[in-house]
C-alpha cells in the first residue's frame, strides 16, 4: 500500500455547545479537532489506507492532544515538528441562527504558520506515492516556503500530487490576493477537487458548468473534480467527463464532508494511478467516495464523522450499491 502524505494545518475548532448562536452569545464551547489537510489524513486511514501528516504544532497541551488524535487514528505524526514559541491554531467557528458561519481564528501567529524549510522530514516526503495539501499553508512565510519545497520534493520522487485549496478567505488580506496565490501552484497539481463556491470564486464565473470547470483546466492536469454538496459531483479528465449523485441522507453537520471524499478518493488511486483513466473505474471510487461524504454529514463533528470502511461498505449495502 502507497503512502499518502498530507501537509498543512492543523487546529481545534471551538465550536458553540448550543447551535445557532452568535460567538458572543454561546454559552460555552466545545473542542472539535481539524484542519483540513488533518481530516483528510484521518479518513486515508480509517479507511485503511497508510497516511502521515506534516505540520506544525505549538509545544503546548492542545498540540500535543492534536499529535496524540492522529496516533490513535494510525496516522504517522513523524513529519511534525513543536514549536516552543507559537501555540497551537484556533478557531472560534459557529453557524448563526441566520445561516451564516462566523469565524474567530486565534493565529498571531499560530505553530502552523512557523513551519520552515529545514524542518521538513524530507525522507517520509519522498516515500510518498501521493503528496495532498491545501492552500491555507501558502498564505504566510515561513511556512509557504515549506510548503513550495515539500510539493517540489515529492514531485521529484514521483509522487501524485493532490490538491484541495479550501478557500478560508477571513484568513488571506484579500480576495485578490487569495485568488493569486492559490492559482500560483495550480499547474503543479495533477489531482484538484474544488467545491462549487470555490468554483465560483476562482472563475469569476456564477454558472456551476461544465464550461466553468473546464476553464480551470491545465496541461498536466490528470483529474479536477468539482464537489457540490448534496448534488453529488462531477469529474473531468482530458479523455471523459461526468457525474455522480449523492446519497440522500439526513445530514446534520457537513463539516469534513469534503476532506472525507478526498480522502476516500486518494486511498484509492494511490495504489493504482490507471484508475483516472478507466472512466468506470473511477466512477466506482467515486461513489464509495460520496458515500464517505454523505455518512460524514450524519455524525457532529469532522474527525469523529470520518467513517471505517466497513461502515462505508454497509453502508452501500443499504444503499443496494
Ligand atoms: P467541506 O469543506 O465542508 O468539508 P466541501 O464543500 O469541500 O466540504 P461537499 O461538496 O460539501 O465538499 O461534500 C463532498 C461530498 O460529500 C459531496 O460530493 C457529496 O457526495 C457528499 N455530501 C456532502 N454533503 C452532503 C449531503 N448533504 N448529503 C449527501 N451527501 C453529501
Amino acid at each position: 500500500d502507497g503512502l499518502i502524505v498530507s501537509f498543512g494545518e492543523m487546529l481545534i475548532d471551538f465550536v458553540p455547545t448550543v447551535s445557532g448562536v452568535s460567538l458572543a452569545e454561546a454559552p460555552g464551547f466545545l473542542k472539535a479537532p481539524g484542519g483540513a489537510p488533518a481530516n483528510v489524513a484521518i479518513a486515508v486511514a480509517r479507511i485503511g489506507g497508510k497516511a502521515a501528516f506534516i505540520g506544525k504544532l505549538g509545544d503546548d497541551e492542545f498540540g500535543h492532544m492534536l499529535a496524540g488524535i492522529l496516533k490513535e487514528n494510525g496516522v504517522s505524526a513523524d513529519g511534525i515538528p513543536f514549536d516552543k514559541g507559537a501555540r497551537t491554531a484556533l478557531a472560534f467557528v459557529t453557524l448563526r441562527a441566520d445561516g451564516e458561519r462566523e469565524f474567530m481564528f486565534y493565529r498571531n501567529p499560530s505553530a502552523d504558520m512557523m513551519l520552515t524549510p529545514d524542518e521538513l522530514n524530507l525522507e517520509l516526503i519522498r516515500s510518498a506515492k501521493v503528496f495532498h495539501y491545501g492552500s491555507i499553508s501558502l498564505i504566510v512565510e515561513p511556512c509557504r516556503s515549506a510548503h513550495l519545497k515539500a510539493m517540489e520534493v515529492a514531485k521529484d520522487a514521483g509522487a501524485l500530487l493532490s490538491y484541495d485549496p479550501n478557500l478560508r478567505l477571513p484568513l488571506w488580506p484579500s480576495a485578490d490576493e487569495a485568488r493569486k496565490q492559490i492559482m500560483s501552484i495550480w499547474d503543479k497539481a495533477d489531482v484538484i477537487k474544488v467545491s462549487d463556491v470555490e468554483l465560483e470564486f476562482l472563475t469569476g464565473n456564477n454558472n456551476i458548468d461544465d464550461a466553468s470547470a473546464m476553464s480551470l483546466w491545465h496541461d498536466n492536469l490528470k483529474l479536477l473534480l468539482v464537489t457540490l454538496g448534496e448534488n453529488g459531483c462531477r469529474y473531468y479528465t482530458k479523455n471523459f467527463h461526468g457525474s455522480v449523485d449523492a446519497y440522500n441522507v439526513k445530514a446534520v453537520d457537513t463539516t469534513g464532508a469534503g476532506d472525507s471524499f478526498v480522502g476516500a478518493l486518494l486511498c484509492k488511486i494511490v495504489s493504482d494511478h490507471d484508475i483516472i483513466q478507466d472512466e468506470h473505474r473511477l466512477k466506482e471510487v467515486l461513489k464509495f467516495a460520496c458515500a464517505c461524504g454523505a455518512i460524514t454529514t450524519t455524525k457532529k463533528g469532522a474527525i469523529p464523522a470520518l467513517p471505517t470502511e466497513k461502515e462505508v461498505l454497509a453502508f452501500l449495502e443499504g444503499e443496494g450499491k
